[in-house]
């Protein structure tokens, strides 16, 4: 270890949302641990996300991914009260919950079964009949086959959120090091040894990888593939000049497409889904795509004032399911990443489920559903 510098028993390399999380589980669970960010904390996706959270889409989902989710969003109650007793930043949630608009049958059936899905599951929605949709939400036009609907859930500002809960990690005894890059893992043979930073080598006997799209980069310094990819989200930011005109939740196609009302008065619209490398301009498309959505679920979003817009790189995998547990072959390896499109829904239950198998040395069943080894 260099002088100065903490001696922790974990390293979380990344600190978004993901390694942010469980940073703050490994700490409750009286794992001294160090965050390592290159930048900022919650600069990246986790800053450029929608911030989504609610009941899971379990109806078109693998099991294992719907469990996550499920148990996610379970979690998120508890995870809310928890970073308020250990900071007093605010995490910007608004439990505004979600309406999402049918337009042809297949999209009915679609929202049919989502409703039936998440009933069955434990949480809160229903179907609502076109002529009562504009009662929830005035803001939506008339041409419409009707709307799944959901008081669950809601919409955060993704960098708030992640700075709170970095300042919980903090207040609870966990140390920050932002714009410290890790370079490599350290390994003794088989067994990681800590990560080297250009300011020398930070030695830990475990560390988690959750460095998101840029999570590839470390798979030279452990002689594998880390396959993660960054797939490019553009969004852009509207503020509306009357109530009339802001949607009151969390509103899009049940297709996929949201407008999101924050905190601050802005709706933040989008998102694209592109292949671009790490290329983060934002470009027309932004604009493009964000109109669009508009026009069809919240047409008098049209005149808001238009504010900002932004592009972040989720980090995607080949199946677009995440990649979590040991690394085969390093022992006190492990990795947390691959959330793609759903890194701050998922975050809570991800968390939960490495600091549990860090902190007693018995892994979930769940775990092995997310294995590196499935690229094997
Ligand atoms: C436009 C858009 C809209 C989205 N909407 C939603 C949504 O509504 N709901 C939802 O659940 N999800 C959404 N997502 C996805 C979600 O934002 C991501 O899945 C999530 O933020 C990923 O978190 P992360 O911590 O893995 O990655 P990031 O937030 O990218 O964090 C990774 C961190 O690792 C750091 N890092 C990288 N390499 C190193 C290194 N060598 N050393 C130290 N640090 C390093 C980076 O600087 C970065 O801060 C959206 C994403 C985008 C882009």
């Amino acid at each position: 270890m260099t002088t100065g510098q903490p001696s922790p028993d974990a390293i979380v390399v990344g600190g978004g949302i993901i390694g942010c999380t469980l940073a703050y589980e490994l700490q409750k669970r009286r794992i001294p641990t160090l965050l390592l960010e290159q930048g900022q904390i919650g600069r990246e996706a986790s800053w450029a996300t929608a911030g989504i959270i609610g009941p899971p889409s379990g109806e078109d989902l693998p099991p294992h991914r719907a469990d996550l989710a499920e148990r996610s969003q379970k979690r998120y109650e508890g995870l809310f009260q928890s970073i308020a007793q250990d900071t007093r930043l605010d995490t910007s949630y608004l439990r505004i919950g979600k309406v999402l608009v049918a337009f042809t049958e297949s999209e009915v059936e679609m929202a049919q079964a989502r409703v039936n899905w998440q009933i069955n599951h434990g949480f809160q929605a229903s179907w609502i009949e076109p002529e009562d949709v504009r009662e929830i939400e005035p803001t939506i036009p008339d041409n419409i086959l009707g709307a799944y609907y959901t008081r669950d859930g809601g919409g955060l500002t993704g960098h708030r959120m992640t700075e709170a809960v970095a300042d919980a990690f903090r207040n609870i005894g966990g140390h920050v090091m932002e714009y410290t890059a890790a370079t490599g893992v350290l390994l003794d043979n088989d067994r990681v040894t800590g990560v080297d930073t250009p300011d020398g080598p930070i030695h830990a006997g475990i560390v988690v990888l959750c460095a998101g799209a840029w999570t590839r980069f470390f798979g030279p310094s452990i002689h594998r593939a880390l396959p993660v990819a960054p797939v490019k989200g553009q969004m852009i930011g509207v503020t509306p000049e009357s109530n009339g005109s802001r949607p009151r939740h969390v509103t899009g196609t049940i297709s996929g497409g949201y407008v999101v009302p924050r905190v601050d008065g802005t709706v933040a619209v989008g998102a694209s889904l592109e292949h671009r490398g790490f290329d983060k301009r934002v470009t027309a498309r932004a604009f493009d795509h964000a109109t669009t959505l508009m026009r069809k679920v919240s047409p008098a979003l049209l005149e808001a004032q238009f504010t900002s817009a932004w592009a972040g790189l989720r980090p995607g995998t080949d199946d677009d399911t995440p990649i979590m547990g040991p690394v085969p072959g390093c022992k006190g390896l492990w990795i947390s990443t691959g959330h793609f499109r759903t890194g701050i829904q998922l975050a809570p239950g991800s968390a939960v489920l490495i600091a549990e198998a860090v902190a007693t040395g018995a892994a979930d069943p769940l775990l092995e559903e997310f294995s590196l080894e499935r690229f094997a």
